[in-house]
């Protein structure tokens, strides 16, 4: 249930309502829009009578209920209100939402070693990248293939941040891992064969920094805004979900069907960003720069796409990685879309 408060609302009549909305055993959550206040309620409210609600405060405008199963995540919850997520990275504020231009984040599968995430993150920072991808934690099929370097890629991350000032995403597998991840990473990646990993969602939720969550390889819209939820039911409201492709019939050709038909699905359900990633999409570094072109015309706020210094040699998931050259002009490519759509960030002009 939402409490849509009239434009110029006082403070102290929202706190009023939200204490007597705590009284009653419900959870209000503030959310400042552009013009009204709308005071989300988490709880049970089944048996409240919108209308009675509504007798509360002459301040109140409207009061309605939430029919999603996921609460929070619902565009209702925020009454149309996009959410921005803020990411503090060394350089600057990075926002990824419906309001601001597309953040590319980029960077290999796998971090491999102190020079080759230097040397991406350089690339991808010099090509527009806001964001660095790699894995120090790595969610094989095979336990025989290289699983990542664990803790001390975190270190080679962290090597990179300061040596470009980009921001981090990495994935977290095990809860164990966390803390050490958290003290690193701008933004925790929960991976695609952990969408569902209940325990793994709270520990997540109840750690301040924003996550990234890809969506489960056979997952229903409903069940991965149902994680998202967990996610923001445990306090933290910073969820970017990311499209990386399902699994379909057909895997003769590309590793997974991209399901860019989530952009406009997601649109009509959730205020939370809408990240593609069309290399995991794909499988195939031949098809990554239409899907991002197409990810970007369809209105996604955020790309992720795998970069590698020498994708032949990769660690893993070479086949889908682009060399920081076809990287580059990717970028110059996306920019033309980009701008099409009102969506891209202008070229920072060096000072001579
Ligand atoms: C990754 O981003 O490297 C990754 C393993 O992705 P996914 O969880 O989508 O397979
Ligand atoms: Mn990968």
């Amino acid at each position: 249930m939402i409490i849509v408060m009239k434009v110029g609302s006082p403070q102290e009549e929202i706190d009023r309502i939200s204490e007597e909305m705590c009284g009653r055993g419900l959870t209000p959550e503030k959310i400042v829009g552009k013009h009204k206040v709308v005071i989300g309620l988490v709880g049970e409210t089944a048996a409240l009578d919108p209308l009675q609600m509504q007798e509360i405060s002459p301040w109140i405008e409207q009061v309605l209920r939430v029919e999603q199963p996921f609460k929070r995540a619902s565009l209702e919850f925020r009454h149309g209100q996009p959410t921005d997520v803020a990411i503090e990275t060394p350089d600057r504020a990075v926002h990824i939402g419906q309001n601001h231009p597309v953040v590319t984040i980029a960077g290999p599968c796998s971090v491999e070693n102190e020079e080759m995430i230097v040397a991406t993150a350089q690339y991808v920072k010099a090509s527009g990248a806001k964001l660095l991808r790699g894995g120090a934690y790595k969610p094989r099929t095979s336990p025989y293939a290289f699983q990542g370097h664990g803790e001390s890629a975190l270190g080679l991350l962290a090597a990179a941040r300061e040596a470009t000032g980009l921001g981090i995403i990495t994935e977290v597998m095990d809860a164990e891992d966390l803390d050490k991840i958290v003290e690193v990473a701008d933004v925790v990646q929960v991976g695609a064969r952990n969408m569902q990993n209940f325990s793994l969602l709270k520990k997540v939720g109840a750690q301040p920094k924003p996550v990234f969550l890809k969506r489960g390889m056979s997952a229903t819209i409903e069940e991965w805004l149902m994680a998202a939820e967990y996610i923001m039911a445990a306090g933290n409201p910073n969820v970017i979900l990311c499209e990386r492709g399902i699994r379909t019939f057909d895997r003769q050709y590309a590793r997974n069907t991209l399901d860019l038909s989530v952009i406009p699905v997601l649109r009509s359900l959730t205020h939370l960003p809408i990240a593609i990633d069309p290399s995991h999409g794909t499988g195939r570094a031949e098809y990554v720069p239409s899907m991002a072109m197409a990810a970007i015309a369809a209105g996604a706020d955020s790309l992720m796409i795998e970069v590698h210094p020498n994708p032949a040699k990769a660690l893993s998931d070479g086949p889908q990685s682009l060399t920081p050259q076809r990287f580059d002009r990717l970028m110059q490519e996306l920019s033309v879309i980009g701008r099409a759509v009102g969506r891209w960030q202008p070229p920072v002009v060096a000072l001579t």
